[in-house]
């Protein structure tokens, strides 16, 4: 790994070498970040301790690094061939909710459970703006230039290219833990088991139209969504996974599986992925009556808290599973052959994925880090 060497440079991110996977409707790559250059020399803490801060701390290597949250050398490590660790971005102090890149925008967005939001340059890493929200964050993504923000009973919406900041109408019971937006329509689920649906429109005035709030399905707060195949998928600290019909909005499917809390869904080709605090993910596939069956039970033996999909520059599909333990393994799909893993004092509860091979890791202590998986191949061949 040569952090110092990406550090002193700056670097262009490739283009488009690294996809993540379209998880999403409508969504194009994101033209600002295949010109992405993040230089971290001009970042906030790790300038001050240049030249010590990418050493990997012997003491934590051994497990008795005393020094803890406030020792100058890395407390993390990957063996992934080309990850580099870009910056760290200090500033949170508890709980990563969400980070959030939007397009068109040169601004990364992140919102913690201390109450905060903050907006980072990506040019020089530093902090541009901090907003006391005077209440928790539970959520926070991106979709296009919008960014969406989840309260207790409330989401916050804002355009990053009209500056347009808005308060969405509607019945939301609960903190919102999770959201996301497809088929037109932003969806966002709440410790109370809810879901609250709008419309997404084109027009000015109404850019978000309420629609319902879907209730008396998940009898515990709601996780995790994704959006694929004409379904909606929703998961819950009640164990399950409700498959949704997006064009009427009823729940057509309840899957019981887990044991313990769904903590987060992917979907790649014709597959669903689900990981859960029972320690496993499972591969759902759809089979020709229509209902999922679970074909792959991988057993990870501790709890899962986040997936993320990528596929890599030979457009192979790799799965990111981050466990209680700190530890984050990168596998192929569908082999689950482990290609590389991420060492960490502290869980990552949020992992974003840009284009361009760039990432974004949230964690339960706050701490916020840039990665690219960019270095690789490029550097390599130059
Ligand atoms: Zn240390």
């Amino acid at each position: 790994m040569n952090h110092e060497a990406a550090r002193q440079q700056g670097f262009a991110v490739p283009r488009r070498r690294y996809l993540p996977y379209e998880n999403r409707m409508n969504r194009g790559p994101s033209k600002w970040s295949r010109n992405l250059v993040w230089t971290a020399s001009d970042g906030n803490r790790a300038s001050k301790n240049r030249g010590s801060v990418s050493c990997i701390c012997k003491f934590w290597i051994a497990g008795n690094c005393k020094r803890r949250d406030q020792c100058r050398f890395l407390h993390s490590w990957c063996s992934f061939p080309g990850m580099a660790m870009v910056t760290s971005l200090e500033g949170h102090e508890a709980d990563l909710k969400g980070i959030a890149l939007p397009t068109g925008s040169d601004k990364l967005f992140s919102a913690s459970g201390e109450g905060s939001l903050r907006i980072w340059d990506c040019h020089t890493g530093q902090c541009v703006r901090t907003l006391n929200l005077q209440a928790e964050a539970g959520s926070l993504i991106s979709e296009d230039s919008w960014v969406f923000l989840g309260l207790p009973n409330a989401v916050k919406a804002f355009n990053v290219q009209t500056s347009r900041d808005l308060h969405l109408d509607g019945v939301v019971v609960g903190q919102v833990q999770a959201m996301t937006v497809g088929y037109g329509m932003l969806f966002a689920g709440t410790t109370s088991g809810s879901i609250s649906v709008w419309r997404v429109t084109d027009t000015e005035s109404d850019p978000f139209t309420y629609l319902t709030s879907l209730e008396g399905h998940h009898s515990g707060p709601v996780t995790c969504f994704i959006v694929r195949e004409h379904r909606l998928y929703s998961g819950s600290v009640d164990k399950t996974i409700k498959v949704w019909d997006p064009n009427t909005l009823e729940c057509i499917m309840t899957l019981r599986q887990h044991t313990d809390t769904v903590t987060s869904l992917l979907c790649w080709d014709q597959y669903l992925f689900s990981s859960s605090l029972d320690g496993t993910i499972k591969f759902w596939a759809c089979s020709e009556d229509g209902s999922l069956e679970v074909t792959y039970t991988s057993r990870q033996g501790e709890k899962v808290h986040a997936l993320g999909g990528l596929t890599d520059a030979e457009a192979k599909p790799m799965l990111f599973c981050s466990y209680q333990s700190g530890t984050v393994s990168i596998v192929d799909i569908p082999s689950f052959q482990e290609r590389g893993k991420m060492f960490s004092t502290h869980m990552i509860g949020t992992l974003t994925f840009a284009h361009g091979g760039l990432f974004f890791s949230g964690y339960k202590s706050g701490k916020l880090r840039v990665w690219s998986l960019a270095a690789t191949k490029e550097s390599s061949e130059n």
